[in-house]
């Protein structure tokens, strides 16, 4: 019999009742540390004050009103994040996927708007994850994904990761935009070198194609800036957020420069809940946190402890383990074990990690995390190999 929940996921047998910090109580009482955050959604850490005092005086005033109205808290949130990045104009969204297809339908409307509707083909890479949507979908390709789904939105290009000549090869007078995750997550944590991000800058700019970057994963100080393609020392054209920006709230945006968003006049768009005044009170408090000072700068600092420990832990469990990879707290271990195999472990030795695609695992701990808990984080992380390694091992 199905159960009542639709039986989407596989779901660990683990029943966290309470959240402080990097740690996860089971109902069992157990103390996990939170190398997952909810697949990088916690940014702050579980039950962090500044968010729990916006939320909750939030909560006491007004909920939802409707886009009807003025909003305060979503103009507070457009306008820092305005002023903090390329963008000149933000849509609040509830998820990445409702990002995703804003974003599609704006770089189409641009070109529509600038007299070449034809131009509607968005070229994306292989092993991206844009959400489950039906655009989200067809713009990732993957046969895990789309198969069964019927018939997919028309108008992705789906390359190779990382091969510029591809790129460059299927471009032409119906390429509207290239949409990429500066750091692929779902995909196994896979970095788009600062050099090719800057080539398809130079290649949009070149041909009129608009750049659009899928930050939901890599966003929001995740890599040590407060978006991951400042790295590179370019802007896009559009930009997807979420996860992070709401510390645990379903919140998203999209963010756009004023060329981009031309197109978008009233009623070409909406969203009921997105940007309401419960949302939007978190991600102002989300941003003003991440924002402050010396915050990415304690991020860097700590991504680098986090790193050097994990190659640490690599190098003595060559048997488990081939690379560390990724960028600031978005880091991946790449498998030569079953990355799951791997992660049950963990679940054993009291640590949350996060599998992805290409045998990799995924650490994605709260930007809050602090060093003695990154150390008792690696010396789990060694235990599971451990683990891991004796179970293998031939009797
Ligand atoms: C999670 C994710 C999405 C989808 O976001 P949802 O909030 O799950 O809809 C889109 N793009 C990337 C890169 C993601 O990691």
């Amino acid at each position: 019999m199905i159960s009542s929940i639709l039986p989407t996921y596989t779901r660990a047998p683990l029943n966290f009742v309470k959240g402080e910090g990097s740690w996860l109580i089971e109902a069992d009482g157990r103390r996990f540390l939170d190398l997952g955050s909810g697949i990088a959604v916690n940014s702050l850490g579980h039950a962090h004050p500044a968010l729990i005092e916006a939320l909750t005086s939030q909560a006491q005033n007004l909920w939802h009103v409707s886009n009807l109205y003025e909003i305060p808290q979503q103009q507070a949130l457009a306008d820092k994040l305005v002023a903090e990045t390329f963008a000149d104009t933000v849509f609040f969204t509830n998820s990445g996927t409702e990002a995703c297809e804003l974003a599609v339908k704006m770089a189409r409307k641009y070109h529509y708007e600038a007299g070449h509707p034809d131009r509607i083909e968005i070229l994306t890479f292989e092993g991206s994850f844009h959400g489950r949507s039906s655009a989200g979908i067809a713009a990732a390709g993957s046969e895990k994904m789309t198969k069964g789904f019927g018939p997919l939105l028309p108008g992705f290009v789906h390359l190779p990761w990382n091969d510029l000549d591809a790129v460059e090869a299927a471009i032409d007078e119906k390429t509207a935009a290239i949409l990429v995750e500066p750091v692929q997550g779902e995909g196994g944590i896979r970095p788009m070198p600062d050099q090719n991000l800057k080539e398809l800058r130079a290649l949009c700019d070149a041909h009129g194609i608009l750049l659009i970057l899928d930050e939901v994963q890599c966003g929001v100080g995740r890599t040590g800036r407060l978006f991951a393609h400042e790295w590179a020392g370019i802007t896009p054209d559009i930009m997807m957020v979420a996860k992070g920006i709401g510390g645990g709230f379903p919140l998203g945006a999209v963010l756009a420069t004023e060329r981009a968003a031309s197109g978008m006049t009233a009623g070409t768009h909406g969203s009921t809940y997105g940007g309401n005044p419960l949302g939007c009170a978190v991600g102002n408090a989300v941003m003003e946190i991440v924002t402050g000072p010396d915050f990415l700068d304690d991020v860097n600092r700590k991504a680098g402890l986090l790193r050097q420990k994990l190659e640490g832990v690599v190098a003595s469990h060559p048997e488990v383990f081939e690379e560390v990879r990724g960028a600031g707290l978005m880091l991946g271990l790449k498998c030569k074990a079953l990355n799951t195999d791997v992660v049950k472990a963990g679940y054993d030795a009291e640590i949350a990690m996060v599998p992805a695609a290409d045998n990799v695992i995924r650490l994605l701990p709260a930007l809050t995390i602090s060093e003695a808990e990154i150390e008792e984080a690696c010396s789990r992380i060694d235990a599971a190999a451990t683990s891991v390694e004796t179970a293998s091992a031939p009797a």
